[in-house]
């Protein structure tokens, strides 16, 4: 068979055979290294193995394809030559990295092994022609560690252990204060845990090493942290992971020597400087790990001047080639720079919004590109999120100040471990994950915390990166605290916190403190509004707000919304005396009794709309009509019942009696919406009379008002027209008794699936339709919004659904109706205004799909509000390049 099929990509040199489009293919580390290797950046050669690759060995019963392993000897043969090296040569050896990379960036969640090709030759032959033995069998012994961990599954701390106890044999403290006897000692010491644990000799041969390598790192794609990881991060449709395969470079050959991490700016704060950590005399992930404390970058300035200028002009030209904040790891072998990876760098909301608008200043992206790329809803939704009030809080214990890792501030009751905080969270507590570091492991317990808190680590901890890019508070590095597992408690010596315990922690100032503190909304920056009212130029859908109440709407109006896509009045129904009446109206025995409550009831409801006309002024207001069932507004207990019937003067026997008849075996489906009218039309009449008078009388007062009447729960043409003769009628009462007139709107929501079929019918009598996708959810597929929590698990798990759809819109059932509707409603009657109400109107891919269905607007709530003008936004500049 001539299967001719590339299954090896090779950069180096100037050159390489991808680039950075190819993530699918190559993995997000090894289509950058094949893109910073075209621009001539300092990238030691490599090859990078598909993500195809890996998921034709999975297919293949973990069987490498035909032709793979001679791609992989092609790609040796070219590094040997670059480097004038050879694979196994102990004359002048290559020594190889294999690393892991897919094309979603899954940090730390997959393997690495360094230094491959080594063997006792081949340690001997680095030393002498290095004249570093030191360095020569402390890379070996990094090897061995790294080979038996990720390929034998031999955990790392048995070797860690190993060395520390050597450490303490020696009498020394720092790793690099054993001698290179002491390395060639330990190196003697590994290959004996590794012959215990596995029962076999350690692989000399620098090809077969390879071979099990790079199958690890096929095999740590399907581990169940890697699972997991992809799990929370909704990371769906990959096929597996690439490999790369690269010519090592050295950061342990001494003083001038070291490795770092760094962002390109602050991911905080989004402040223009150099943010990072390195080591000198250190190699891949020594920085990273805790075992000896990094330096800050800054620091490198004065130990190595020229590689720290060189340094800063390459993150220059990084931010400029990938019009991003990058996050970079790098190497110094005896004063020369390498890069070995970079990619977009995750960062706080507030680090995104800065970061957008400086991009713009200095001319690295336009507008377009800033809104579209540099700044996400999520990150968004971050800056809308609470902070400590400090005018409120009277004394705090402090209890200890860490490194603030993640800003924001989080209040929790404490838990030690990731699966206790798990189980916290699902009985709906509020939790803060405590412990003395995390690691991958632990991501679920962390996505499941308010905040979290680490006794050790820096700023580039696992801990600190992760919360960060999830906009969780955090605080790293506390020493002031200690943790105890067993014990389930933290202390400072003078208080001790136990599981279950209240404790709130700053990730803006790295503060620690007992109990529950309270928090207060935030305040927006100039930078925020700045890029916001960039959003506004690319976006062309209108946003609006769901709101009750003249304060949030005014909230939601400093959000930028655009009116009140959606008032529900029976919320105003329960406040203070007015459930009386309403209470009073449903125990009526006759029209007379009932018309008599709801005049009583119309001066509550007026003053309820005449704040929303006047804090809305000049915006729309759509007013729905009273919706639920009336039992709602009943009592259900005894006692309440009797106090209702003595409050009224009547008998228990008849509260209890009026309750069971107005009992329904489904409400959802009961007597609700548009029925309640068509049967008590006094109630329609009532609240049109408050509307609209409401509406003239903020006219009066100086406001433009314009009112929409939303009759809910529509399924046909004349149950519309039976409710829109009452409201006309009403209204013509009202302008006459008020000897003026204004213009109102009347319009529907669709949210019966037979509304959205016979949209056409229904078109003509409406002005407006607004889609109430939570009902229309509920009733496409049949599922209740309240017991949906029951099975939804399971459905998830086996992928029968990919996610809640109360939610996310469900575009293919219940996106089909609405775009059946808007469809049949345009065709019908030009101009038609659509919008849309659930829940989903905050949702930003939901947002996407209004978006592409032509509806003039969405509305959520008051802060997701900012979220939704950006996702509006988003979708109009793709759809745009898309044209
Ligand atoms: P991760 O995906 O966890 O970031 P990487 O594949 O980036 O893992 O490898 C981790 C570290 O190993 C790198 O940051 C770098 O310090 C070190 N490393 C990887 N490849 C090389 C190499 N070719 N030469 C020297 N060090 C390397
Ligand atoms: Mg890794
Ligand atoms: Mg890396």
């Amino acid at each position: 068979m001539t299967d001719k099929k590339k299954y090896v990509y090779q950069f180096g040199a100037g050159k390489a055979d991808g680039d950075r489009t190819m993530r699918e293919l190559l993995g997000g580390k090894g289509a950058n290294l094949a893109e910073m290797s075209r621009t001539g950046l300092p990238v030691p050669p490599g090859m990078t193995i598909t993500t195809e690759t890996c998921d034709q060995y999975y297919k293949n019963n973990q069987k490498w394809p035909e032709g793979l392993k001679e791609q992989i000897r092609e790609g040796i043969r070219f590094q040997e030559e670059q480097l004038g090296a050879g694979f196994g040569d102990p004359e002048n050896p290559l020594l190889l990295s294999v690393r892991s990379g897919a094309a979603a960036s899954m940090p730390g969640m997959m393997d690495t092994v360094l230094n491959l090709g080594m063997n006792d030759m081949v340690a001997e032959g680095l030393a002498e022609r290095t004249g570093n033995e030191w360095f020569a069998f402390d890379s070996y012994r990094r090897f061995i560690d790294m080979f038996s961990d990720v390929v034998m599954g031999i955990p790392h701390e048995s070797f860690e252990s190993a060395m520390q106890k050597l450490k303490d044999q020696r009498g020394v403290k720092e790793d690099n204060e054993l001698t290179a006897k002491d390395l060639r000692d330990l190196v003697d010491r590994f290959k004996a845990i590794y012959r215990r644990e596995t029962g076999f000799m350690f692989p000399n041969d620098p090809m077969e090493q390879l071979e099990f390598s790079i199958n690890a790192v096929f095999g740590s794609w399907n581990s169940e942290r890697a699972k997991k990881y992809r799990k929370i991060n909704k990371i769906t449709g990959l096929i597996g992971t690439a490999v790369n395969i690269q010519a090592m470079v050295f950061g342990n050959m001494g003083e001038t020597s070291g490795s770092g991490v760094l962002f390109t700016r602050d991911p905080n704060t989004g402040e223009n400087k150099l943010y990072g950590e390195y080591l000198t005399n250190a190699q891949g992930e020594d920085v990273v790990a805790g075992t000896r404390t990094p330096e800050p970058i800054k620091n490198l300035k004065k130990a190595l001047p020229k590689v720290y200028d060189q340094l800063e002009e390459m993150t220059r030209k990084l931010e400029k080639a990938y019009q991003n904040m990058q996050d970079i790891e790098f190497t110094i072998q005896e004063e020369k720079l390498f890069i070995l990876q970079t990619r977009n760098g995750k960062r706080t909301g507030p680090a995104a919004i800065k970061i957008a608008v400086d991009f713009v200043k200095e001319g690295i992206v336009n507008k377009q590109e800033a809104v579209k790329n540099l700044v996400t809803t999520a990150q968004l939704d971050q800056l809308l999120h609470p902070q400590f009030d400090d005018k409120a809080i009277k004394d705090k214990k402090v209890i200890g100040v860490g490194l603030p890792a993640s800003p924001g501030a989080a209040v929790g009751k404490v838990y030690f471990t990731s699966h206790d905080a798990e189980d916290a969270k699902i009985t709906g507590e509020n939790v803060i994950l405590a412990r003395v570091e995390t690691s991958p492991d632990d991501v679920g317990g962390m996505h499941a915390s308010e905040g979290i808190i680490t006794s050790r680590g820096g700023m580039t901890s696992h801990a600190a990166v992760v919360a960060r890019g999830w906009g969780k508070p955090c605080v790293v590095g506390c020493d002031d605290i200690v943790i105890n597992y067993k014990n389930k408690s933290l202390t400072d010596g003078n208080h001790t916190v136990y599981e279950g315990d209240w404790l709130s922690i700053n990730g803006t100032t790295g503060e620690v403190v007992l109990g529950q503190l309270p928090l207060k909304p935030p305040k927006l920056s100039n930078d925020f509004k700045k890029f916001m009212k960039w959003v506004d130029e690319f976006r062309d859908m209108k946003v609006r707000t769901n709101a009750d109440r003249a304060e949030d709407a005014t909230k939601a109006k400093e959000f930028g919304a655009e009116g009140i896509g959606l008032c529900r009045t029976e919320h105003m129904f329960f406040e203070g005396e007015r459930i009386v009446e309403v209470r009073r109206m449903i125990m009526s025995d006759n029209e007379k009794e009932r018309r008599e409550s709801l005049a009583r009831l119309l001066p509550y409801q007026k003053e309820d709309f005449l704040g929303l006309f006047k804090a809305l002024d000049g915006d729309p207001v759509t007013i729905r009509l009273l919706d639920p069932p009336l039992h709602e507004f009943l009592p259900h207990t005894e006692d309440e019942k009797k106090d209702l019937a003595k409050q009224f003067g009547i008998s228990y026997r008849k509260v209890k009696d009026r309750v069971a008849a107005l009992d329904e075996a489904n409400p959802m489906l009961g007597h609700r919406g548009c029925r309640l009218g068509i049967t008590f039309p006094e109630i329609t009449e009532m609240q049109t009379r408050a509307i609209l008078e409401a509406a003239i009388e903020a006219k009066e007062q100086g406001a433009v008002v314009l009112p929409e009447i939303m009759v809910p729960l529509i399924g046909s043409g004349d149950e519309l027209i039976d409710q829109k003769n009452v409201i006309k009628e009403t209204a013509e009462k009202v302008f006459k008794d008020k000897g003026t007139r204004i213009d109102y709107l009347i319009g529907t929501m669709i949210e019966v699936p037979r509304a959205a079929l016979v949209a056409d019918e229904i078109a003509p009598h409406a002005d407006f339709f607004s889609f109430g996708t939570n009902d229309l959810t509920q009733m496409t597929f049949g599922f209740s919004r309240d017991d949906i929590g029951k099975f939804l698990p399971d459905y998830l798990e086996r992928k029968i659904v990919l996610h809640d759809p109360f939610q996310t819109l469900d575009q293919k059932g219940v996106g089909k109706l609405v775009a059946e509707a808007a469809d049949l409603g345009r065709a019908t009657k030009p101009g038609l205004k659509l919008g849309i109400c659930g829940e989903h109107g905050g949702d930003p891919e939901s947002i996407a799909f209004c978006y592409k269905q032509g509806l003039d607007y969405v509305s959520c709530s008051p802060f997701r509000v900012p979220i939704a003008r950006l996702a509006a936004a988003q979708e109009a500049i793709a759809q745009q390049e898309n044209k």
